[in-house]
């Protein structure tokens, strides 16, 4: 079996009497897409952000390429390669496609103004940063206003954000949430061939999305993991159908 190249270990998080995270252990392998699926309020967002350093769990550990990253700040997990993509869009509406795209490939989202003009000639920021749009399916939109892209545009966008930081690992929350069909499914094609640059986390409420992408499914319910394995195997969990999806 292949070494997992994030690994959680036994992570708890409690708010108040709510365990929100009840000692979840989780890993993600190269190549694989990992869906996380569960009712609201299950903790999948909660467990995200403890992967990605927005919260510290009471106990268990993250462990990412073998490296013990607990500890560490959001900014030095995304700088260690932890790529993520936000269920509320972190975008600058006023910017263009291609500026949205090099503020990502430089890092930096804030206090950035100063220097924007520099930045915007820097010639490898706007290789990286056209290189991420053409990768999902953007580059002919470099120059609109990302206030005029559609809702699926934008998504398609915040991938291509994540992209430009050349992420060892993308962490995304609900990336299809608000998409009608037509979206979810384009969307759907780019994970698909996104998971070749590196393994996704996919917190994910579209079921038609997660079983044409996901090599293994946790359920998540009440804060623990009730069942993981691959779509056929998850699909027929008579618990899982009971608990979630409604059978
Ligand atoms: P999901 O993403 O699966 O819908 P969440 O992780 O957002 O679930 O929430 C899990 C549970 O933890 C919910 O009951 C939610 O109300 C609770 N919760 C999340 N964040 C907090 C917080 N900061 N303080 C108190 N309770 C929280
Ligand atoms: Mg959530």
């Amino acid at each position: 079996m292949t070494e997992p190249i994030l690994d959680i270990r036994g992570v708890t998080k409690r708010f108040g009497a709510l365990a929100a995270s009840d000692d979840i252990s989780l890993d993600l392998r190269p190549g694989e897409i990992h869906a996380l699926i569960g009712p609201n309020g299950a903790g999948k967002s909660t467990l995200i952000q403890q992967i990605a350093g927005g919260l510290a769990p009471d106990s268990g550990r993250v462990l990412f390429d073998g490296r013990d990253v607990t500890a560490l700040s959001t900014a030095a997990r995304a700088q260690l390669g932890m790529g993520r993509t936000f269920q509320i869009s972190a975008l600058a509406m006023d910017y263009t496609v291609l500026q949205n795209a090099v503020l990502g490939a430089l890092g930096a989202r804030g206090g950035v103004f100063r220097f924007f003009r520099p930045v915007m000639r820097d010639a490898a920021l706007l290789a990286r940063a056209r290189a991420a749009l053409d990768e999902v399916g953007l580059a002919e939109f470099e120059a609109m206003r990302t206030s005029e892209l559609s809702h699926g545009q934008r998504r398609q966008l915040e991938v291509a954000v994540a992209l430009t930081l050349a992420p060892r690992i993308f962490l995304m929350d609900e990336p299809m949430a608000g998409l009608g069909s037509e979206g979810s499914q384009r969307l759907t094609g780019i994970l698909d061939r996104l998971r070749r640059r590196a393994p996704i986390l996919l917190v994910e409420h579209d079921m038609d999305a997660v079983f044409a992408l996901a090599d293994r499914i946790s359920v998540l319910v009440y804060g623990q993991i009730i069942a993981t394995g691959s779509v056929a195997e998850i699909r027929s969990d008579a618990e899982v159908r009971r608990a979630y999806l409604g059978e």
